[in-house]
C-alpha cells in the first residue's frame, strides 16, 4: 500500500488516496506492463536496502525522470539518498497491513504532474513488498550483531567493527579511544536480589553507556557484566570525560525491591590508541587500566596514561 503523504510539486494530491493493487495499474495509459515486470523482476535480485532503491531510481527514469530518490525508516536506523534533492519533492508512505516500511521521497527541479504523480504511485506498488523482505533481512542482520538482553553490539560485531576503525582511525591520523567497563560486585547484585533483577541492573546500565555516548561511538558488551565502548574521534581527555559521565550516571542509578533499595557502581580503563596498537594492545591496556581501578577500590575511571605506579598480581579476570 503506498500512501501520498504531501506533494510541493502542484499537483494536487488527497490525503486518503491510496493505491494497492498491481491489477489496477494495467489500465493506467502511461506506464507499460512490460515496464512494471522489468522492475518487479529486477527487485528481486537483491535484499539489500541500498541496491534496492539505487535499481528503483534507475528503472523509473523510464517512466518518470526524478533527480532523486531519499528514503528512510527511522526505528531502522535508515537513511539513505541516490541522486540529488530538487526543490520539488513527492513524499509517499509504504505500508503493507499494519507494517509500517519507510518514507519515500522524489525530488525534482520541475514540478511532478498529475499523471506523473499516478504513474509514481503505480511504481510504487512494485516496491513494496521488495522493501518488506529488505527489511526483515536488515532486522535479522542487525540482531546477529545485538546482545538480545542489553541492546549493546555483540562480541561478533566489536571484532569485525574495532578492527576497521583502527585502520580507518590510522589511516585519517584521528584519535580513537575505548573504555573497558566493568561493573562492581556484581555477583553480589545476583545472590542478594536474584538473577532477574541482575538483568535489570544490566539493561539499564546499558542504557546510560548508551545516553552517554555520541551517535558516532558504540557500546558493545564484551563479556557478562563487561562492556567495551569505542570513542571514534576522542583523544584521551576527552575519552576521560566521557567515562566520568557514564561512571556518575551508573552511580546514580537506584533500583527499588523488595529486598530494599539497591544502588551499582562501574570500574572504568580507558586507554587511547597510538599508531603501532592493534586491537589486541588497545583492549589490552584499557583492561589493565580497569584492573587497576578495580585494585584501587572500584567506583572510579583510569587511564592508561595515569601514572599510578606498577600494580602486581594476576591481570583483570573475567
Ligand atoms: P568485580 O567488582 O571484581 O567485578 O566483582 P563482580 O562480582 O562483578 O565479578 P564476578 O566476575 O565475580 O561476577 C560477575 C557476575 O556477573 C557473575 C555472573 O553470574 C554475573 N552475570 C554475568 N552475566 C550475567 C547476566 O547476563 N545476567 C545476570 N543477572 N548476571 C550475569
Ligand atoms: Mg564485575
Ligand atoms: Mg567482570
Amino acid at each position: 500500500m503506498v500512501s501520498p503523504l504531501h506533494s510541493n510539486g502542484g499537483a494536487e494530491l488527497q490525503d486518503d488516496k491510496v493505491i494497492t493493487s498491481f491489477g489496477d495499474l494495467a489500465a493506467r495509459p502511461d506506464i507499460r506492463p512490460e515496464l512494471l515486470l522489468k522492475l518487479s523482476g529486477k527487485l528481486q535480485t537483491t535484499l539489500e536496502l541500498s541496491q534496492l532503491m539505487e535499481i528503483f531510481f534507475n528503472e523509473i527514469q523510464n517512466a518518470v525522470l526524478v533527480d532523486g530518490i531519499s528514503y528512510s525508516h527511522t526505528a531502522s536506523n535508515l537513511l539513505m539518498s541516490i541522486g540529488r534533492t530538487s526543490v520539488h519533492t513527492a513524499s509517499y508512505r509504504l505500508q503493507s497491513h499494519k507494517d509500517y516500511m519507510g518514507d519515500i521521497n522524489f525530488h525534482r527541479s520541475t514540478r511532478f504532474r498529475e499523471h506523473e504523480l499516478a504513474n509514481l504511485e503505480g511504481l510504487l506498488t512494485t516496491l513494496v513488498y521488495p522493501v518488506r523482505n529488505a527489511l526483515r533481512y536488515h532486522e535479522a542482520l542487525a540482531a546477529a550483531f545485538r546482545d538480545p538482553l542489553t541492546g549493546a553490539s555483540n562480541r561478533v560485531a566489536l571484532d569485525k567493527t574495532l578492527n576497521r576503525e583502527i585502520e580507518l582511525s590510522k589511516r585519517h591520523g584521528q584519535e580513537l579511544s575505548i573504555l573497558m567497563l566493568d561493573l562492581d560486585h556484581f555477583k553480589l547484585v545476583n545472590d542478594e536480589f536474584g538473577h532477574s533483577m541482575g538483568d535489570k541492573v544490566l539493561k539499564e546500565a546499558a542504557l546510560c553507556m548508551a545516553n552517554c555516548i555520541r551517535q558516532t561511538d558504540m557500546c558493545f558488551r564484551y563479556g557478562g557484566e563487561e562492556f567495551l565502548i569505542m570513542l571514534s574521534n576522542a583523544e584521551s581527555a576527552g575519552a576521560l570525560r566521557i567515562a566520568e559521565r557514564i561512571r556518575q550516571s551508573i552511580a546514580a542509578l537506584k533500583f527499588d525491591s523488595e529486598k530494599g533499595p539497591l544502588q551499582i557502581t562501574a570500574s572504568i580503563g580507558c586507554a587511547t590508541m597510538s599508531l603501532d596498537d592493534s586491537m589486541e594492545t588497545l583492549v589490552q591496556r584499557a583492561d589493565k587500566s580497569l584492573y587497576q581501578a578495580k585494585h584501587l577500590g572500584r567506583n572510579r575511571v583510569i587511564a592508561d596514561t595515569d601514572d599510578i605506579g606498577q600494580i602486581t598480581g594476576k591481570s583483570h579476570v573475567r
